[in-house]
């Protein structure tokens, strides 16, 4: 049987990637901060896609990069058996990003395969000292993304991306609460006693769940896709790693959505300082001009692989690609060399109090938090009870929609995470790190203005 020709009607619709019942604007370039639609219409990105474009579209150092790397002919490797030059170098950089606080890298091609990678490692480090090993268990978080591949949902806290999957989901993970302090603390409750509950309520799964069993701690430092920017309480990370230590488990940190430089210091766990056992970095690694991921591990980590194996017992073909290498390491020295997290932090705080002076009166803001460049706006029906939507509402949605229309022209990232088991609603705000003042005003005059128009129409 012949295939049908491909016509412009039949390329329009056969992905499968998204919500089937609904039509999307088609994006035919895109150039710094500007998505240009197939109708002429310039949309504005201020939340980098997914947390992603942190130099913005087209940038043509990148660009260069990848094109110089192409001409060599190798764009892929089998890094089991090859070395590249790019990719060391890549390696060095981000090494050298932690001021050698970690001691090696393992690339992957997305943030889910890195979470997949930290997941069998931190077992394999238990393993190589003893095959008997009774750790078996993880604590993770509610409230919390790691990705949708089996290990990663299964440490993820996230109802909604879980829910269908459950029965296949390991049983080995076991959540605590997040660290929640818009929902969870109470009134006239410091942070440093918040804190310490916190780290009671992790000591105490420890103990219940046997220490000798427990491999490690996941946890997002900043929480992203799943409650909209949420940050660590200060002290928290360092409380939290601490009662890990204790017990002779890893502390795992996902940076995979708030690192590489996005709420102002290259690893969000450098502002705490602290450094984690294991750590996983993607979006704002590559900025989208490539798929890639990493995790970085410690010397405790590596030094015991050496002293054993010698070996991850793991692999994927596209992994450490001299093309993404080539790409991650040209976004990353353009971070350094621009001073660019100097930058994110000046329009961050600027970003930060315009939304407060401007939303946080608004009877359905419930909390604006973030730090850097990414702040998420959390949205409530009753806004001193802390209610939230009940998700058929869809806010999050609507407040999308409102902003990517001819009226306004803008994106921003919609999420909704879980209240008591309710779906609440937010938006994220993520733009590059380059953006400007006047950037930045624009994009405070159209979230206000968005805000507005979608409650007072549901009045
Ligand atoms: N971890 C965090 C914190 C994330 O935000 C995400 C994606 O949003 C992932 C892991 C999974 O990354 P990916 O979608 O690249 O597989």
């Amino acid at each position: 049987m012949a295939f049908s020709p491909i016509t412009e009607e039949s390329h329009v619709e056969y992905g499968f990637h998204r919500n089937l019942r609904k039509e999307y604007p088609e994006i035919v370039s895109a150039k710094g901060n500007y998505l240009y639609t197939s109708e002429n219409r310039q949309i504005f990105d201020a939340c980098g896609g997914a947390a992603v474009s942190c130099l913005g579209y087209g940038h043509e150092r990148v660009i260069q990069a990848m094109y110089k790397q192409s001409l060599t002919g190798v764009t892929y490797l089998a890094s089991s058996f090859w070395a590249s030059p790019v990719v060391k170098d890549l390696c060095k950089e981000l090494i050298q990003g932690t001021n050698g606080e970690m001691a090696r890298v393992y690339l992957t091609g997305s943030g889910s395969e890195a979470m997949e990678a930290a997941i069998k490692l931190s077992r394999q480090f238990f393993y190589e000292k003893n095959k008997d090993t009774p750790r078996v268990n993880f604590i993770a978080r509610e409230n919390s993304y790691h990705g949708n591949t089996i290990g990663a949902l299964s440490v993820s806290g996230f109802i909604t991306r879980r829910q269908p999957y459950i029965p296949f989901l390991m049983d080995n993970v076991h959540h605590i609460s997040s660290c929640y302090p818009y929902r969870q603390q109470e009134e006239g409750e410091s942070d440093a006693a918040f804190v310490t509950r916190k780290a009671t309520e992790l000591d105490n799964k420890f103990r219940e769940l046997g220490p000798e069993t427990v491999i490690g701690f996941i946890a997002e430092p900043v929480v992203g896709a799943a409650l909209g920017c949420v940050p660590y309480v200060p002290g928290y990370l360092k409380a939290m790693r601490d009662v890990c230590h204790k017990y002779g488990a890893l502390f795992i940190l996902d940076e995979v959505m708030c690192g590489s430089g996005r709420t102002g210091t290259l690893h969000a766990w450098q502002a705490e300082g602290i450094v984690p056992d294991i750590q996983t970095m993607a979006k704002g690694l590559g900025g989208g001009y490539q798929p890639i991921a990493a995790m970085l591990l410690s010397q405790k980590v590596v030094k015991t692989i050496m002293e054993g194996s010698g070996q991850f017992i793991h692999g994927l073909t596209y992994q450490a690609m001299p093309i993404q290498a080539a790409a991650a390491l040209e976004v990353q020295r353009i971070i350094r060399e621009e001073n660019l997290l100097e930058k994110v932090t000046r329009r961050g705080t600027a970003l930060g109090a315009l939304l407060k002076k401007f939303l946080a009166e608004h009877p359905n803001v419930g909390d604006i938090r973030g730090g850097g460049l990414f702040w998420g706006i959390e949205f409530v029906k009753d806004k001193r009870t802390k209610q939230p939507f009940p998700p058929e509402v869809g806010i999050s949605q609507k407040i999308l929609e409102l902003a990517i229309s001819p009226q306004f022209n803008m994106t921003f990232y919609p999420g909704t995470g879980s209240v008591d088991g309710i779906q609440g609603d937010h938006i994220i705000l993520a733009p590059p790190f380059n953006i400007t003042n006047e950037d930045v005003d624009n994009i405070v005059t159209v979230v206000v203005a968005v805000i507005q128009l979608v409650f007072s129409e549901m009045a």
